[in-house]
């Protein structure tokens, strides 16, 4: 079953590719990112080098993917997309590597989920931009060295901490991607209303924005289910009212959790008293995998400030119980 507020794709979230901005000017947020990036393209530019190897991290849905289209975009190259589980064996990327274009950027989506012999590939390749291919077998095998066009790797995962030491040495840039503030937000859900042509007005858009858990990809998926209450059963222009009604309909409350995220942290609060409680016991406690956890329910509540991690695990906050009308006795 797909959760409404998931940060990865979801079936619903097709006309993702129109509501991606093409430029740094609409791209919203991530100050720090942006200007960074710009100074080392404009540096690339001007030294008619590629741009050095970007590692992009952060949880999903928050403009990694964008990023790199925008950055080969600024560069005038070409974006081949590709992600670590779709390339299995070493030969699927060196045919890509091949094909591509000098200065051409490669986008890896989920790189930390790259095999061994895949990953060996890629050090020549982002070190010398060569590519080591072993002809023959037994003691007759001998390498040869092919040149690679010069490229840019954009390497994008939920955690860095997921990287091999190796791989990740290789990147010359690293930024990290951090969740959205619900300003921002709401600039973004104005934006994709504007080329949705969706009627919204100021606390409508603030309303979706504080309950897309700092992610563009839910806010803009919020905006559309939303879109369809305001077309059955109201003025079709989303205000307070209409939004609110939707999202409480939606099961998405007020500051962005659904049944999966209270389910989890009541199972803290009511099972293990708070906590601690290590990863792997939580994780069989609610069904779930320990990495889902990690990758995505609880960065959110993290941010949000539910969840403390310690090196005896996961704990509820004060705020946790404030938030369930629970008294918390620390
Ligand atoms: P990721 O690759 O990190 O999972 P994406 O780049 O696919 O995330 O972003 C998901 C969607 O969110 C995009 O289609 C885009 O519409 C929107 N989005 C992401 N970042 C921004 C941003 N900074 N400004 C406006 N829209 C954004």
């Amino acid at each position: 079953d797909e959760r409404l507020v998931e940060a990865g794709t979801r079936s619903d979230d097709l006309d993702e590719v129109s509501l991606r901005p093409k430029r740094f000017g609409e791209y919203i947020g991530q100050a720090k990112v942006k200007d960074n990036l710009t100074v080392f393209i404009e540096a690339a530019k001007k030294r008619k080098e590629a741009l050095d190897h970007v590692l992009l991290y952060g949880p999903p849905g928050l403009g990694k993917t964008t990023l790199a289209s925008i950055i080969s975009s600024e560069m005038g190259v070409n974006l081949r997309i590709t992600s670590g589980p779709a390339i299995e064996k070493a030969g699927d990327l060196a045919a890509i590597l091949t094909n591509l274009g000098t200065h051409d950027v490669l986008f890896i989506d989920e790189i930390h989920r790259l095999n061994r012999s895949v990953e060996e590939i890629l050090y020549p390749a982002m070190e010398d931009y060569a590519l080591d291919i072993i002809i023959g077998k037994g003691p007759s095998a001998r390498s040869i060295r092919l040149d690679l066009p010069k490229f840019t790797l954009i390497g994008a995962t939920t955690r860095a901490g997921l990287l091999t030491a190796p791989l990740r040495d290789r990147f010359g840039v690293i930024n990290k991607l951090e969740m959205y503030s619900a300003e921002e937000l709401k600039e973004i859900v104005r934006r994709s209303a504007g080329i949705l042509n969706i009627g919204l007005d100021d606390e409508g858009a603030y309303e979706i924005a504080r309950r897309s858990r700092g992610t563009p990809r839910i806010a803009n998926r919020l905006l559309k289910r939303v879109r369809d209450f305001a077309q059955v059963k109201g003025s079709g222009t989303i205000e307070l009212e209409l939004a609110k009604h939707a999202l409480d309909a939606l099961e998405v409350d007020e500051i962005g959790l659904d049944g999966v995220d209270r389910n989890m942290l009541l199972s803290i609060i009511n099972k293990f008293g708070g906590g601690p409680v290590g990863l792997d016991t939580l994780a069989a406690s609610i069904g779930e995998e320990a990495g889902t956890i990690e990758d995505v329910y609880e960065p959110y509540l993290i941010q949000l400030g539910f969840i403390n991690k310690t090196p005896r695990g996961r704990m509820t906050t004060k705020n946790a119980y404030a938030h369930f009308g629970l008294e918390y006795d620390g």
